[in-house]
C-alpha cells in the first residue's frame, strides 16, 4: 500500500516517526528539521480523519523511564507544528486507554519507545562479553516480539516515516510491521521519498553514473566501494582516502591521511575496476599543508608526489576541474564524503567545487543527484547547496547501508 492511495478515516494508525532531535539543557528544541520532515504524513492522517498515534526515540536510554529522554519536552513543539492538540501516553507499553479513546482527527505521542529495552531488542546492564549475554539477548528478542504485539494493537494500520533507524531491526521499526498485512501497512512520505531516490540512484538509474566517494579512509568506505563498483560508470575518490590509492600505485604520500594495510584492498578495487569499466577518477594535485591546521603554510602539489613533511588537506584545482567535467556529463550522481578538511576554511575549496559541480550537473544537465551520509549532508548544507541538488539523505548510517548494498530492516518489514 502506498500512502496516497490510503484513505486513514476513522482508522487508528501508528506511526514510527524521528524525533530524535537535538535539545539544550533546558529541552528546548535546537533544530526541529526532524519534526518538520515527518509534517506531511502526520497532517495526511489528520487531514483524512484517522486516529494518529506517533512514537519515536530520542537518545540512548538505559533505563524506563529515563526523565532526559522524555517525549514530554518536544510534546508542544509536535503540537504547534501539527495544528492539533496532541496528548501523551507516559508509558508507551500501557496506551491502550488512551488510544481508545482517540477520536477521529486526534492523535497521541507515546512516550520514548526506547524507554523498553525491548524496543532495540539488546540487552541492558550487561556486558557482551558476559557468558550470560547470549542467553539473555535471547530472551529480550522474544520479548521484544511481545512488545511489539502490544504496540501493534494500539493500531488498524502502521506507517514508518523513520529512515534514519530503517538500518535497525527494532520493535517499531521493523519487528511490529509483521503483525498487518501488506494493504494495512507503508512508508510515509519522508521514507517513500529516501527509498525511491536510493532507488534511483542504484537500481533504475539513468547512464552515466557517477559515485564520488570521499572521507577520510578507504577502511570505512570499502564495503560502498565494492558494491557502487558493480552499479556505476565512473568512480570519483576524493578525500583523505585518495593517499591509500596513491600509495598503492606506488606514489608519495607525505605526511598525508593513509592506511598502508589497506593498500591490497585498494589494488584490488583499481583491478575490479578495470574488469568491469568503471573509470576510477583519483586527484592529479592536492592542497598540501606542513601542519594540520587551518593556519599552515600550504602549496599546490602534485597529488602522487607529496613531499615529506607535507600532507594533502583537499583536492587541488586541477583535480577539481577534471572531477567537474567526469560530474557534469553525468545522469546520475551519488555523493557521500568531502574531498578534504572542509571544517577548516582553508581547505574547503575542493568540497565547494564538488558540490557546485554537482548542482550544475543537476541544474544543467538534469541529473538526479543524490547527496548523503554525514560530513558531506554538512557541506552542502553548510555551502548552500542543499536545494541545488535533487535530494539530501536525512539518514546518516541508514543510507550508508543501503549504498554498500544492505537490505534495510525497515524497509523489507513493509516492502516483503
Ligand atoms: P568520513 O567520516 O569518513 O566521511 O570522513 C570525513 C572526514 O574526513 C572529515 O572530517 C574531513 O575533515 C576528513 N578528511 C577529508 N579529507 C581529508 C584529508 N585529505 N586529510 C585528513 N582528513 C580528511
Amino acid at each position: 500500500m502506498t500512502i496516497d492511495k490510503f484513505n486513514f478515516a476513522g482508522k487508528k494508525t501508528f506511526v514510527r516517526v524521528d524525533f530524535n532531535v537535538p535539545v539544550d539543557e533546558n529541552f528546548n528544541i535546537t533544530d526541529d528539521t526532524r519534526i518538520v520532515a515527518a509534517m506531511p504524513t502526520l497532517k495526511k492522517i489528520i487531514a483524512d480523519g484517522g486516529r494518529l498515534i506517533i512514537a519515536s526515540h530520542m537518545g540512548r536510554p538505559k533505563k524506563n523511564p529515563d526523565p532526559k529522554y522524555s517525549l514530554k519536552y518536544i510534546l508542544k513543539h509536535v503540537s504547534e507544528c501539527l495544528g492539533v492538540d496532541v496528548k501523551f501516553a507516559e508509558d508507551c507499553a500501557k496506551a491502550q486507554e488512551q488510544v481508545a479513546a482517540l477520536k477521529d482527527g486526534e492523535a497521541l505521542l507515546l512516550e520514548n519507545v526506547r524507554f523498553y529495552a525491548e524496543e532495540e531488542g539488546k540487552p541492558r546492564g550487561i556486558e557482551k562479553e558476559d557468558p550470560a549475554y547470549d542467553a539473555a539477548k535471547k530472551e529480550l528478542k522474544a520479548a521484544q516480539k511481545e512488545f511489539a504485539k502490544t504496540l501493534a494493537s494500539y493500531a488498524d494500520v502502521y506507517v514508518n516515516d523513520a529512515f534514519g533507524t530503517a538500518h535497525r531491526k527494532h520493535a517499531t521499526t521493523a519487528v511490529m510491521a509483521d503483525f498487518f498485512d501488506a494493504d494495512h501497512k507503508m512508508f510515509g512520505y519522508l521514507m517513500e521519498k529516501e527509498v525511491v531516490a536510493v532507488e534511483k540512484v542504484l537500481n533504475n538509474s539513468v547512464k552515466p553514473v557517477t559515485a564520488i566517494i570521499g572521507g577520510s579512509k578507504v577502511s570505512s568506505k570499502i564495503t560502498i566501494i565494492e558494491n557502487l563498483l558493480q552499479k556505476v560508470d565512473n568512480l570519483v575518490i576524493i578525500g583523505g582516502m585518495a593517499y591509500t590509492f596513491v600509495l598503492a600505485k606506488g606514489g608519495k604520500v607525505g605526511n598525508s591521511l593513509c592506511e598502508p594495510d589497506q593498500v591490497d584492498v585498494a589494488l584490488a578495487v583499481l583491478k575490479k575496476a578495470e574488469e568491469l569499466g568503471v573509470k576510477i577518477v583519483l586527484p592529479v594535485d592536492c592542497l598540501a599543508a606542513d601542519n594540520f591546521d587551518n593556519n599552515a603554510n600550504t602549496q599546490v602539489v602534485d597529488n602522487n608526489n607529496v613531499p615529506d613533511g607535507w600532507e594533502g588537506m583537499d583536492i587541488g584545482p586541477k583535480s577539481a576541474a577534471l572531477m567537474a567535467g567526469v560530474i557534469e556529463s553525468s545522469k546520475t550522481i551519488l555523493w557521500n564524503g568531502p574531498a578534504g578538511v572542509f571544517e577548516f576554511s582553508n581547505f574547503q575549496a575542493g568540497t565547494k567545487a564538488i558540490a557546485t559541480a554537482v548542482a550544475n550537473a543537476t541544474a544543467k544537465n538534469g541529473a538526479f543527484s543524490l547527496v548523503g551520509g554525514g560530513d558531506s549532508v554538512s557541506a552542502v548544507k553548510q555551502f548552500g547547496f542543499a536545494d541545488k541538488v535533487s535530494y539530501v539523505s536525512t539518514g546518516g548510517g541508514a543510507l550508508l547501508e543501503a549504498i554498500e548494498g544492505k537490505i534495510l530492516p525497515g524497509i523489507a518489514a513493509i516492502k516483503g
